[in-house]
């Protein structure tokens, strides 16, 4: 049998990493800025992490959804903890669009409702209501059901108004990234997300902040609309939660009433990844990640700005779009081959950056050193 042949792969193979660096298996060091797609928030082989998920393997590494498991509950406290979520309600699952297929069904049981508002630019997952919300016809399937879902120009106060005057009693609910990620890093502005707030709150609309990508620390809050202020009625997240174990989970508001059976999955809140979670958790508050991720954030989209050949830098903490004006792919190969840089990119020509939160400043420097060099050869 052979692999499904569905990501194009640099002929690399990487055999070991720590913290912000990683090795192939010829002992070349790279310097690793994407994380695997945000997934590594504490850097890799974090000695915490490694002896927590260590000794519960050693103890127990799953049991069914049918036992009590304290460690969910302990996850939930320091979840509600660490997001200042305390009141909320967690149900944990196993990737993003798992989380926001759950929030959107979550939020139709609620109001009883069909149509859910999606953006522009918007990346919610592949399986079927999250890649209906998805901006990319590519990957929704005739068998995907787009037809309640109402796509909207993003950051557009006006078009928003304008569809809750006109059916705002059909809305159920109302899914955005407060940094859309595959979308380009574009940052919902704050006043966009204060008005979305208020019209969720006029229409009885349930507020779905995707925060699988630009949550978990990463904008140097832990959700992103905690900038605007902004509580929503349901966050969803993944990625960063499990440093790289399938883990994932909805934070939802009290108002929501759940009954047994309601929502589901076998591996869900299995004991490793609760392990993995509550690892995560204690390291970026013991290492005080998102003040790091705030910090080397704000170097590097100041020091990026002050870059000539670069068209604009967009992001906050450590979610950065650079937005550069010739082709990508040769920059980023030149960054990866040359220099030994993981990067990611958007379309159409966006560098972006998704490095671990405690990322260092001489790793941020030896990035710029080598994009100038990059961009100026
Ligand atoms: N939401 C956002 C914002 C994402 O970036 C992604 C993954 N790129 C997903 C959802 C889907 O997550 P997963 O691949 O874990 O299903």
């Amino acid at each position: 049998m052979k692999l499904f042949d569905v990501y194009p792969l640099n002929p690399i193979e990487i055999t070991k990493g720590q913290g912000s660096l990683v090795w192939d298996n010829k002992g070349q060091e790279y310097l690793d800025l994407y994380g695997g797609h945000a997934v590594i928030s504490i850097g890799h082989t974090h000695p915490h992490y490694v002896q927590r998920l260590t000794d519960q393997l050693h103890k127990i590494g799953f049991y069914s959804n049918s036992v009590e498991i304290p460690l969910q509950s302990q996850l939930a406290e320091l979840l509600g903890k660490v997001s200042g979520k305390a009141d909320n309600q967690l149900f944990l699952c196993n990737s993003g669009a798992e989380a926001n297929e759950n929030a959107l069904k979550l939020a139709s049981f609620y109001n009883g409702r069909k149509k859910v508002i999606a953006f522009k630019g918007a990346f919610h997952g592949r399986t079927s209501l999250a890649v209906s919300c998805t901006d990319n016809p590519k990957i929704v399937a005739p068998v995907n059901q787009t037809e309640n879902i109402i796509f909207l120009p993003h950051n557009d106060e006006t078009a928003l108004e304008r569809i809750f005057s006109e059916s705002g009693n059909e809305i159920s609910a109302v899914i955005i990234e407060g940094i859309q990620g595959v979308g380009g890093i574009r940052v919902a502005t704050e006043s966009f997300l204060q008005k979305l707030r208020s019209l969720c709150d006029q229409y009885n609309a349930v507020y779905i902040a995707d925060s699988v990508q630009c949550g978990y620390g990463r904008s140097g809050k832990f959700y992103s609309h905690d900038f605007a202020g902004v509580e929503a009625d349901i966050y969803t997240m993944a990625k960063g939660m499990g440093n790289g174990f399938p883990v994932a989970g909805i934070s939802i508001a009290p108002k929501f009433k759940p009954w047994h059976g309601m929502l589901g999955t076998t591996f869900g809140g299995n004991h490793l990844a609760c392990a993995a979670a509550v690892a995560v958790l204690e390291v970026i508050e013991n290492d005080k990640l998102m003040e790091n991720a705030r910090t080397i954030g704000s170097y590097l989209i100041e020091e990026l700005s002050k870059l000539d050949k670069i068209c604009e830098v967009r992001g906050r903490g450590l979610m950065i779009g650079i937005d550069l004006p010739e082709e990508l792919s040769h920059v980023k190969k030149d960054l990866l081959f040359k220099h030994h840089i993981f990067t990611g990119e958007s379309k159409p020509n966006v560098l972006r950056l998704l490095p671990a939160l405690n990322l260092k400043r001489e790793h941020a420097d030896r990035f710029l050193d080598a994009l100038n060099k990059t961009l100026n050869q």
